[in-house]
C-alpha cells in the first residue's frame, strides 16, 4: 500500500515552511479564499492589477520577494549559487502545497530558467539566473510561427551568422506576455540544408533589441495575454546560443518536458473544487430553490467524479516528482500529467457551471447574477486553451503512444 503521510523529516519541513510564511508574508498579500482557488486564471485576466489595492500589495509584494530570495525559495529547485535553495522534489511538493493551502502567493522563475540549468555555459547561467530569481527579467517563449505549431520543426524564422552575432529575420505567433517581457527564448533556424529537426538553435536575447515589434491578440474572454512578435535585422551575439549551435531542438524539447510537468496544478485543482463545494452547500442553505444538489438527474455525481480525479491528477504529480527526485527529466510521463491536468481543467469547470445553475455561464454582472464572481464562466473560456498550450492534447497522446507505449509513429 503506498503510504502518502509525511515522514518526520518532511513533516518538519513542512512546519519551517508554515513558520516562515507567518513570520514573513504582509498580511495585504494573504490571498482571499475565492482568489486563492482560481490564482492561475486570475493573473492571466491581470484581476490583481485592476485591485483597488494594487499599490499597497505592489510594496508588499516588494517586501515578500525579499524574504523569498534570501531563502532561496523563488527557485528552490536550484544550487545556492545561483539564488536557489537546493531543496529536493519532495521538499519543492510540500512548499508548493503548503503556500497553497495557506493562500500564500508563490512567486517561481519561468522554465527557461531549468533549461538553461540543464544546458547553459557556466558565464550563461551567472547571467541569466540570478535576475530571474530577483525578478530583473520577464521572458516570453518564441516558439510557435503561423506555419509551425504542432509540427514545430518546420519553423522558419531565420538567424544568419554574421561575425560573433545572428542576425534573426521572421515571425513568431501566440506568444504569451511578450508585451511585457524583455527578454525572449527562441527557436531558430540556422542551417535550412540540414534535416528538418537539425538546423535548429535556441537563443536567448532581450526584448528592446532593435528591429523586434510586438502586436497584441486578443482571447475570446478579452484577455490579452497573446501577440505576434516579428524580427527584423535583429542581432543576437553567438554566444547567446544555449547548447550547440544546430542542436537547439533537443535543447527546446527539455524546456516543453519542464512545461508539461505541471506538477504545481493538482493543488490547485482540489483547492478550486473545494471553493465549489463550499459555495454549493452555502447557496443550498440561503436559496433552496436554486439548488441543484438534491435532483436526482443533476451533475451533483460529476462533483464526485471531480473529486476522485483530483487524487488521480496528485497521483500523476507524484509520480513526476519521483522521477525528478532520481535526477531524471520526466518524458511521455510530464505528457501523461499535461493532458490529464489541461482536460481536467475543462471537465472541473464544465462540472461548476452547471452545478451553479442558470446563472453559471454569466461572467459579468451584479453579485445575484454572477455566481462566485463570474470565475467559473471565465475559467469555462478559458480553459479551453489550456489543452492548446505546450504542445496540443493530441500531441501528448502521440508522446505517451510512441515514447510510453513504443507503438509505431502514424
Ligand atoms: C494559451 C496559449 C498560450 C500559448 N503560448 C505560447 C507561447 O508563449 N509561445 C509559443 O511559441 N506558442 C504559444 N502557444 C502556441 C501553442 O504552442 C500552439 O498553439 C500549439 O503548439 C498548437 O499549434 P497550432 O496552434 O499551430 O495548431 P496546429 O498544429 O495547426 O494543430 C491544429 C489541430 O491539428 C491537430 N494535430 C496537428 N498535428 C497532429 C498530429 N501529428 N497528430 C494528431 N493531431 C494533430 C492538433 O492537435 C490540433 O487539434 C500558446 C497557445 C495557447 C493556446
Amino acid at each position: 500500500m503506498v503510504d502518502f503521510a509525511d515522514t518526520p523529516e518532511q513533516a518538519g519541513f513542512r512546519h519551517t515552511v508554515h513558520d516562515f510564511i507567518e513570520k514573513n508574508l504582509p498580511p495585504v498579500l494573504r490571498l482571499r479564499p475565492d482568489e486563492a482557488a482560481f490564482r492561475g486564471f486570475m493573473e492571466e485576466e491581470g484581476e490583481n492589477e485592476r485591485d483597488a489595492r494594487a499599490k499597497e500589495r505592489a510594496e508588499a509584494l516588494k517586501k515578500w520577494r525579499a524574504a523569498l530570495v534570501d531563502k532561496g525559495w523563488i527557485a528552490p529547485a536550484w544550487p545556492k549559487e545561483y539564488g536557489g535553495a537546493n531543496l529536493s522534489p519532495m521538499e519543492q511538493f510540500i512548499m508548493n502545497e503548503t503556500f497553497t493551502e495557506t493562500r500564500t502567493p508563490r512567486l517561481g522563475v519561468p522554465d527557461v530558467g531549468s533549461t538553461i540549468m540543464v544546458h547553459g555555459t557556466e558565464e550563461q547561467k551567472k547571467e541569466f539566473l540570478p535576475p530571474m530569481v530577483r525578478g530583473e527579467t520577464r521572458w516570453c517563449q518564441g516558439y510557435s510561427e503561423p506555419g509551425s505549431g504542432s509540427d514545430l520543426a518546420s519553423l522558419q524564422t531565420r538567424a544568419v551568422r554574421d561575425g560573433d552575432d545572428f542576425i534573426i529575420n521572421g515571425q513568431k505567433i501566440w506568444t504569451s506576455g511578450a508585451h511585457l517581457a524583455n527578454m525572449i527564448f527562441a527557436l531558430v533556424r540556422t542551417d535550412p540544408e540540414a534535416p528538418k529537426h537539425r538546423g535548429i538553435t535556441y537563443l536567448l536575447f532581450p526584448m528592446d533589441s532593435p528591429g523586434i515589434s510586438v502586436r497584441p491578440l486578443v482571447q475570446m474572454h478579452d484577455a490579452r495575454g497573446f501577440n505576434e512578435v516579428f524580427f527584423e535585422d535583429v542581432r543576437v551575439p553567438v554566444r547567446n546560443a544555449v547548447g550547440e549551435i544546430n542542436r537547439g531542438w533537443y535543447v527546446g524539447a527539455t524546456h516543453l518536458d519542464f512545461e508539461r510537468s505541471s506538477i504545481g496544478s493538482a493543488v490547485g485543482q482540489r483547492q478550486m473544487l473545494d471553493s465549489l463545494r463550499t459555495h454549493l452547500v452555502e447557496q443550498r442553505r440561503q436559496q433552496p430553490e436554486r439548488s441543484r444538489l438534491e435532483r436526482a438527474d443533476s451533475p451533483r455525481l460529476e462533483l464526485a467524479d471531480r473529486y476522485v480525479e483530483a487524487i488521480v491528477a496528485k497521483t500523476l504529480s507524484q509520480r513526476v516528482i519521483s522521477m525528478q527526485a532520481r535526477g531524471l527529466i520526466p518524458n511521455y510521463e510530464a505528457s501523461m500529467t499535461k493532458v490529464f491536468a489541461t482536460e481536467f481543467n475543462q471537465r472541473i469547470a464544465r462540472t461548476a457551471t452547471k452545478l451553479l445553475g442558470k446563472y453559471g455561464d454569466v461572467r459579468n454582472g451584479p453579485e445575484e447574477y454572477t455566481p462566485m464572481r463570474g470565475r467559473w464562466a471565465t475559467m469555462y473560456l478559458s480553459s479551453v486553451s489550456s489543452t492548446i498550450a505546450g504542445g496540443t492534447s493530441e500531441i501528448q497522446r502521440n508522446v505517451i503512444a510512441t515514447r510510453g507505449l513504443g507503438l509505431p509513429r502514424g
